[in-house]
This record gives C-alpha cells, sequence and structure tokens, in this order.
C-alpha cells in the first residue's frame, strides 16, 4: 500500500523537527506499507519552506507544494489532496502534533479492513479553554440541527481518505470549502477512532475567536439553506399575530369605546422588526456573498514551487 500524509503548514517551523521525530518513529513500525510526506506550505513567512526543503533534499518520499501565499488551511488541504490522490490512502495530519501521528497505525488497520474513511474522534478537549468547547458545542448543535447531512461531534480534519473518497472529495467544485462538512458529505463506509488531543507541541494556533466565528457561518451557509427559510415562518407568524391584535385593538375601540393609545408600544415594535428585517437581509447577504465567490470562479489556490512531485 502506498499512504501518503498530507501535513498543511503555515509558520510551523518551530514544531518540524519534533514531527518529523515523532512520524518517523511511528512509521518505523510501519514497514509493510510505502508512505510518503506531502507538506502543503501554505504562504509561510519564517523558515518552514527552508528546512523543509532540507529535509526534501535528503529524503525523496518527501513532497512540498507550495503556494504563492497564505489561503488558509481548507485550501491548502484541497492542494494536498490534488497531489496526493496517486496514493492508495491519504492521510491528513497537522503539524503541530495535535493530531498524534501514532493515529497513523490504527488508521491504516482500519482501511485494510476495507473502511473508506477512518476519522479520528476527540474523547477529551481538555486542551481547549471552557469557551472554546462551549462554542464548539455550540456549533455543532446548530449544525446538526440544520444541515442536510449531520456531522459527528468533536471530529476534527484529521483522518484518513481512501484514493476514492479523496477523489470524491476533488470533485466537489465548490469555493467556500469547509473540508469537515465535505469530508462528511462524500459518505462511504466510515469509522471512527477515539482519541485525546494533545496540546500544541510548539509554536502558536493560526486561529483566533474571530477566525472561527468566520469558519462557523461558512460552515453553517455552506451546508444548509435553513437560515434563509427561517425568515419566511418568522414573517408569517408576526403577520399572523399583527393581524389577531389588529382585530383585538379594533374590538376595543368598537365595542368598549377605548381610545387606542401606544406610544411606546408602537416604538417598541418598530425598532423590534426593523431589528428582525435588517438581522433577515445580513442572512441574504451572507450566502448573496458566498453566490458572489462562487460565480468568480476563481483557483482556489496557486501554486509558487513544488519539490519532489510532478503537478497532478
Ligand atoms: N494551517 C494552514 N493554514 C492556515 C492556518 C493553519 O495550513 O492558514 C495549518 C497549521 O500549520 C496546522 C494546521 O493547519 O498544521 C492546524 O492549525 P492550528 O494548529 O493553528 O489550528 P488549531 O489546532 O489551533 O485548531
Ligand atoms: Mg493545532
Amino acid at each position: 500500500m502506498k499512504i501518503a500524509l498530507l501535513i498543511p503548514v503555515y509558520n510551523e517551523q518551530e514544531v518540524l523537527p519534533f514531527f518529523k521525530e515523532e512520524t518517523q518513529a511511528v512509521l518505523r513500525t510501519l514497514p509493510q506499507d510505502t508512505f510518503e510526506y506531502v507538506f502543503v506550505n501554505d504562504g509561510s513567512s519564517d523558515g518552514t519552506l527552508n528546512w523543509l526543503k532540507n529535509w526534501a533534499e535528503q529524503d525523496k518520499s518527501v513532497k512540498i507544494i507550495s503556494l504563492s501565499r497564505n489561503f488558509g488551511k481548507e485550501a491548502a488541504l484541497t492542494a494536498g489532496l490534488s497531489f496526493a490522490a496517486g496514493a492508495d490512502a491519504v492521510i491528513i495530519l497537522d503539524a503541530d502534533l495535535q493530531d498524534p501521528p501514532s493515529l497513523i497505525v490504527p488508521f491504516v488497520q482500519k482501511f485494510k479492513e476495507g473502511y473508506d474513511v477512518v476519522y479520528g474522534q476527540r474523547t477529551d478537549r481538555q486542551q481547549d479553554s471552557f469557551l472554546k468547547c462551549f462554542s464548539a458545542r455550540c456549533f455543532y448543535t446548530c449544525y446538526n440541527a440544520i444541515a442536510s447531512r449531520p456531522m459527528p461531534p468533536n471530529a476534527g480534519d484529521c483522518r484518513l481518505l481512501s484514493k476514492r473518497a479523496a477523489q470524491a472529495v476533488l470533485r466537489l467544485p465548490e469555493r467556500e470549502r469547509f473540508m469537515k462538512g465535505l469530508f462528511n458529505w462524500i459518505g462511504f463506509r466510515t469509522v471512527s477512532v477515539p482519541f485525546a488531543r494533545q496540546a500544541r507541541k510548539a509554536g502558536q494556533t493560526k486561529w483566533n475567536y474571530w477566525r472561527l466565528w468566520n469558519f462557523a457561518l461558512e460552515g453553517l451557509t455552506a451546508s444548509s439553506t435553513v437560515p434563509l427559510r427561517l425568515w419566511t415562518y418568522f414573517g408569517f407568524a408576526v403577520s399572523a399575530f399583527a393581524f389577531l391584535y389588529a382585530l383585538w385593538v379594533a374590538a376595543q375601540k368598537i365595542i368598549y369605546g377605548n381610545p387606542v393609545s401606544g406610544y411606546a408600544s408602537l416604538m417598541v415594535a418598530i425598532l423590534f422588526f426593523s431589528g428582525v428585517q435588517l438581522i433577515s437581509l445580513g442572512v441574504i447577504g451572507e450566502y448573496l456573498g458566498r453566490i458572489f465567490t462562487e460565480v468568480k470562479q476563481r483557483p482556489l489556490y496557486l501554486t509558487d514551487e513544488t519539490v519532489n512531485c510532478d503537478e497532478p
């Protein structure tokens, strides 16, 4: 079996020596398979690329695809998949050792049992802050409530894809790529392997809360149109209420002769419903913006140079 390890790297100079050491130790325990490394350098500005080039010079199984700038992890993964799609299976790992390379062993074993997708499922999130755990839980609850295909919670990008699964992901043409959603969408025989997510070995995370929030929006809008439809139901409900309220006001006036008072209630209603209208416009805007990126049909990434590999 020929198995490619796909590792997106963005300013990971500090952690790469640890990564090399740990992965090589794991691969030595699997002598019956051939492994290659496919590193996607996502526009790093530190010494990452040079470090990788040094390694690739000594070891021809180390392939490097260097993108022309930072395109984000989702684009980097897509680039890596298209360069690694010739292998029998692709294993996606983070460079920072948060997805322990020891997972390669059960992944390969499950693959040989006939599974197309083997994903790592985090059993504990002790390394994450309370806010991160809480926001992740909210995201998965919302996502699974509205997405056409629910996603198992606590599954990251760390997974093995068989050749046909990797090719299936590459056939999805969208520009806004929420990879976890795409991996989930393709189906095929899937199994999970539980693991405890480690702390980052060295260096800094590239994700702040603002980036995570935007990523969550991307995930939700890419996988569901329920947020758009919601406003129709809300509109119906409000109209029905307004109609009944109008009847009540009319009855008050005609039957009891009460004067119709209500500057305060008028103000509240105006402010509330202007807010609601702006929110619904915002939701439409979210989708419109995404349609705009889709119709532009720009390439997902641009390659600057490659080492030890040919164009796919
Ligand atoms: N990464 C990338 N491009 C980016 C951000 C991150 O290729 O724009 C890579 C990064 O080098 C690492 C992986 O994606 O190998 C996960 O990133 P990180 O550890 O920062 O995310 P976290 O684990 O904190 O979610
Ligand atoms: Mg990490």
